[in-house]
């Protein structure tokens, strides 16, 4: 055996499963395709939001509680600031169906937020301009991650910890057997006890038929400056989400003193045939869309991007995660499937990867995330 556990992909999952997995003591072996905190998936773009009133589901509430403290965990370990809290602003129409469950969520777990009327909010936050219909809620857990020195800071913690690293090392192909998974990368072969699959835009190549019912989204980041220098940094213009009048959009203060991160949500149309056809430039009608919402909406930015860029998601059927061992082999373990939200998760999903892994087990309530949901359907 070259160890206990093996990992498929050391993004986002991947590297905060095995910080806990090497927390445990246990050997842990991982594989990364590209370099430590590359860009080029999942986790790229320099900024992720972290929330709490969730408009995906109340049931993630008590995850996203957690989350929150490992955050902070993994920032003490590494000695890295890894999230900065803003407040949230939740802006749209008070009857949208996406309203409706983030106020379920504040009222089931008494949530400490604020409810502004269209007036209240252009006092506090001016930058934003509202429609009469329109109110902002704000959540006070939330803020913004910086996505890639928490992949590098977990995996050089779990290094630290006696972690193995194979980094630049695609895995070609897993096989199941009846003492373990063998494990076939750069040419070579290795022996684990289990393996996690947290392989994001790629983990349909490791999924057999579940992977008819996910699909890799390519999603486009812009950036903006500002108009006048400190007018949307991380005191006065905290992180949002809006829907508005067709556009479903989030944003960022400035991070680095110059530009604001807008990104759109997906659609049907941003699907891509496979994570390794991702179109990475961006073009004319795209962008149409984002300045049509500056110059809507956020009026105090300039509407012509400074800097863009596409980054690239796996999207479930339900837009739940896939967490749990396989319907075909318990001897591994999906993490995968996250859909637009999992980054925020991503301390709290590892903890639960390696129990999963090392024990069978979480604590935590996963039914609503198993792989079985999908054939319970009667679909595979
Ligand atoms: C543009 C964008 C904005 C987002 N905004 C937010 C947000 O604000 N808040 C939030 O909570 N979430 C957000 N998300 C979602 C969140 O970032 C993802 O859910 C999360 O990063 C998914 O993590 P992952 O581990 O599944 O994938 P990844 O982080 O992509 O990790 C998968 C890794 O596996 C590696 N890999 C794949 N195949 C192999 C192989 N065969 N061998 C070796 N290595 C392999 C890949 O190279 C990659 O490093 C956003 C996503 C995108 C794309």
């Amino acid at each position: 055996m070259d160890a206990e556990i093996g990992i498929i992909g050391l993004g986002t999952m991947g590297s905060m499963a095995m910080w806990h997995l090497a927390k445990s003591g246990a050997s842990v072996i991982g594989f990364e395709q590209f370099g430590i905190g590359h860009d080029r998936s999942a986790a790229g773009g320099e900024s992720r939001i972290f929330r709490t009133a969730y408009k995906e589901g109340s049931n993630y509430v008590p995850l996203l509680k957690d989350a929150y403290k490992l955050w902070r965990v993994l920032e003490e370990e590494s000695g890295n600031p890894l999230l900065t809290l803003t407040n949230g602003l939740i802006i749209g129409h008070p009857e949208t169906a996406e309203m409706k469950k983030v106020y379920k969520s504040i009222r089931e777990y008494d949530l400490d937020h604020e409810i502004l009327s269209r007036d209240e909010a252009g006092k506090r936050y001016p930058q934003h301009r509202l429609q009469p219909d329109e109110l902002m809620i704000v959540d006070k857990l939330s803020g913004y991650l910086r996505p890639q020195l928490s992949i590098v800071s977990a995996v050089q913690r779990a290094r630290d910890l006696g972690a193995e690293i194979h980094s630049h090392t695609a895995v070609d192909h897993i096989k199941s057997e009846r003492d373990g998974v063998s494990i076939y990368a750069g040419g070579k072969a290795y022996k684990v006890g289990k393996v996690l699959i947290t392989a994001g835009p790629w983990a349909v190549n490791f999924m057999k038929e579940l992977g008819d019912f996910m699909d890799v989204r390519r999603l486009v980041n812009a950036w903006f400056l500002q108009k006048k220098a400190e007018s949307f940094n991380d005191k006065n213009f905290p992180v949002f989400t809006r829907e508005s009048k067709g556009f479903y959009y989030y944003g960022f203060p400035s991070v680095d003193g110059n530009m604001v991160k807008i990104g759109m949500f997906t659609t049907e149309k941003s699907r891509i045939s496979s994570p390794d056809s991702l179109d990475r430039a961006v073009d004319l009608q795209e962008l149409a869309a984002f300045t049509e919402i500056i110059e809507k909406d956020l009026p105090d930015l300039y509407s012509d991007p400074s800097r863009v860029n596409s980054y690239m998601e796996i999207y479930t059927a339900d837009r739940h995660p896939i967490v749990g061992a396989s319907p075909w082999e318990d001897n591994m373990i999906y993490l995968t499937g996250f859909s637009g939200h999992g980054f925020k998760l991503a301390p709290v999903m590892g903890k639960i990867g390696a129990d999963l892994a090392l024990y069978g087990k979480t604590e935590y309530q996963v039914d609503p995330f198993s792989p079985a949901r999908f054939i319970k359907a009667g679909s595979i």
